[in-house]
C-alpha cells in the first residue's frame, strides 16, 4: 500500500471526474476581468486566489511526508485522499438518515468495517470530529448513566458533581469534562509513579470513596505510547460495576494497536465506551475521530444527544441513526466516506502492514539509540512512539531541548516534537504514517541523528 504513485494516479482520475462534474453544473454569465481586482468585495478571482494558496505551500507543515513524525498525526492513504476530494464534491449533510441519499448507510457500513477491523463486537459507533468530541461524548454517558443511578436526568436536570479517575489523562479529557459541566477539578489522579501507569492501590481507595464516578483509562499515553495492561483493565473494570462506574477508554491512536497486537482487544472489551481517531493511525484526512458505545448503553448517548425539531422530522429517544442524535454537531461532513475508501481499498492485511512497519520502525530506532553514545531513550517503546533527550547536558534544558528540535527539523529531512516527560525535556518521534519504512526512510533519519552532535 506504501506506493507513492498510486497517488497520482488517483488523484489524475480524480481530476477528470471532478472536471466533468463542473462541466455538468449550470454556469453564470460571468463576465471578462470580472473578478480580476484585489478590491475585497469583488474578489480575487480563482485562478489568481489558487495560485496564491498554492505559493503558501512554503509555510505549511507537511504532515504528507513520510518522515513527518510530530505530535501523532499521520499521513493520508491515496484511497482516502480521493474519498476526500469526492466528500467535498458531493457535499451531503448526515445530519438526518434520509431516503434520498444513501451516505448515512455509507457511514454505518464504514462503522461495522471500522469494527470488524479492530474486533469491537457488541459496540454501536459513530463518527465524530476527533478524538476530543468523542471524549466529550463518553463523559456525556457516563455522566447521564450516573444521574439515572441517582434518580435524576443529567442532560434534563443539568449535572450534580461527580469525579472522573483517569492517569495521565490526555488534555482533551480537561476540556470535555468542562464542557460536560463537571470541570477540570472533577478528575482525580490515579498515577503510579510513571504518570501513565495506573497505580491500582490508590485507585481502589479513590473509586471506594468516590463510588459513582466516571473512570478514563487511556489506551496509548501520548508521549510513550504505552498501552495498559490486561490484568489492569479487568480490575478496573471489575471495580467499577461494583461502585456504579462508568468505564471509558481513551484509545484515540491506542485503539489501533490491536492490528499488531490481537490480544489487546480484551481490555478494550471491557470498555463501557471508547474513543479512537481515524485522522492519526487510520490515515485519512482530518477531522475524522470515532466514538463507541455498548450497544445496551447507546440509549445514554441518545438521551444526552438527540434533538427534535419539527422540520427535522426525527424521532429522537427511539432506535435512530441520525447522526444528530449521536454527535455534538447537527449538521455534519461526510467524513465516513474516506474512512470506507480506505478500509475497502486496503482491508485489514493493508492495515496490519501499515502497523507492523510503523511499529517496526519504531522499535528499530529506539534500539539504535539505546546503543548510542548521544542519545538516550526515556521510555521503553513498545508500541509506535520513540521518546528520547540528547545525552549532552546543554540540550537537557527546556530551551536547548527545543532549540535541538528546531536545528533537526531545519534539516528539512525529519519533523519531531519537543515534550516534557517526567520533568524531563525530550523529544517524540510518532511513526504513524501509511508510507513509513525502515528501508526508504531509516538511514535518512540516522545520518540526521548522527550528525548532528558531529557538527558541534
Ligand atoms: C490525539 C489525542 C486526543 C485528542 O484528539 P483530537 O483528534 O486532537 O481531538 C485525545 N486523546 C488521546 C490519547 C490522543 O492521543
Amino acid at each position: 500500500m506504501n506506493n507513492i504513485a498510486d497517488l497520482e494516479n488517483i488523484l489524475l482520475k480524480l481530476a477528470k471526474k471532478a472536471v466533468q462534474q463542473y462541466h455538468d453544473l449550470h454556469s453564470l454569465d460571468i463576465k471578462k476581468n470580472q473578478f480580476t481586482d484585489v478590491d475585497l468585495s469583488t474578489g480575487l478571482g480563482l485562478n489568481t486566489t489558487i495560485d496564491y494558496i498554492l505559493e503558501l505551500d512554503d509555510y505549511i507543515s507537511k504532515p504528507f511526508s513520510p518522515r513527518y513524525f510530530g505530535l501523532v498525526t499521520g499521513g493520508i492513504t491515496p484511497a482516502a485522499f480521493a474519498a476526500d476530494w469526492l466528500v467535498s464534491l458531493y457535499d451531503q449533510n448526515l445530519i438526518l438518515s434520509t431516503s434520498d441519499s444513501i451516505s448515512t448507510k455509507i457511514e454505518l457500513a464504514a462503522v461495522e468495517m471500522l469494527s470488524e477491523v479492530l474486533g469491537l463486537k457488541g459496540y454501536v459507533g459513530k463518527f465524530t470530529t476527533g478524538a476530543t468530541s468523542s471524549n466529550v461524548n463518553g463523559l456525556l454517558c457516563g455522566r447521564q448513566y450516573i444521574s439515572e443511578l441517582q434518580g435524576y436526568n443529567a442532560a434534563n436536570d443539568g449535572t450534580k458533581p461527580m469525579k472522573i479517575l483517569s492517569a495521565a489523562p490526555h488534555s482533551s479529557i480537561f476540556k470535555a469534562a468542562s464542557i460536560v459541566g463537571l470541570g477540570h477539578s472533577s478528575i482525580l489522579s490515579i498515577s503510579g509513579e510513571r504518570p501513565d501507569q495506573i497505580d491500582l492501590e490508590l485507585f481502589d481507595s479513590l473509586i471506594a470513596k468516590n463510588p459513582n464516578s466516571i473512570v478514563v483509562i487511556t489506551f496509548g499515553e501520548v508521549n510513550t505510547g504505552s498501552l495498559p495492561k490486561l490484568e489492569t483493565v479487568i480490575h478496573v473494570r471489575m471495580m467499577c460495576d461494583k461502585y456504579g462506574c462508568w468505564l471509558h477508554i481513551d484509545g484515540a491512536f491506542g485503539l489501533f494497536s490491536v492490528l499488531v497486537n490481537p490480544t489487546l482487544v480484551e481490555g478494550l472489551l471491557l470498555a463501557d465506551s471508547i474513543t479512537g481517531d481515524c485522522h492519526k493511525y487510520l490515515n485519512v484526512p482530518y477531522d475524522c475521530g470515532v466514538f463507541y458505545v455498548k450497544s445496551n448503553l447507546k440509549k445514554y448517548l441518545i438521551r444526552s444527544l438527540g434533538t427534535t425539531a419539527a422540520y427535522l422530522d426525527s424521532n429522537a429517544g427511539l432506535d435512530t441513526t441520525h447522526g444528530q442524535d449521536f454527535t455534538i454537531e447537527n449538521s455534519q461532513r461526510f467524513r465516513a466516506l474516506p474512512v470506507f475508501a480506505t478500509l475497502k481499498a486496503y482491508g485489514k492485511i493493508g492495515y496490519v502492514d501499515l502497523l507492523t512497519r510503523t511499529c517496526e520502525f519504531a522499535k528499530h530506532m529506539a534500539l539504535w539509540i539505546q546503543a548510542s553514545a548521544n542519545w538516550e531513550i526515556l521510555a521503553d517503546c513498545e508500541f509506535c512512539i520513540v521518546l528520547f533527550r540528547s545525552r549532552k547536558p546543554e540540550h537537557q534544558t527546556q530551551a536547548g531541548n527545543v532549540a535541538l528540535v528546531r536545528s533537526l527539523n531545519a534539516t528539512g529531512k525529519v519533523y519531531f516534537t519537543p515534550t516534557v516527560w517526567m520533568g524531563k525535556p525530550s523529544i517524540r518521534c510518532a511513526v504513524v504514517n501509511w508510507a513509513t519504512s525502515i528501508e526508504q526512510d531509516w538511514e535518512t533519519v540516522k545520518s540526521v541523528l548522527s550528525e548532528i552532535h558531529e557538527e558541534e
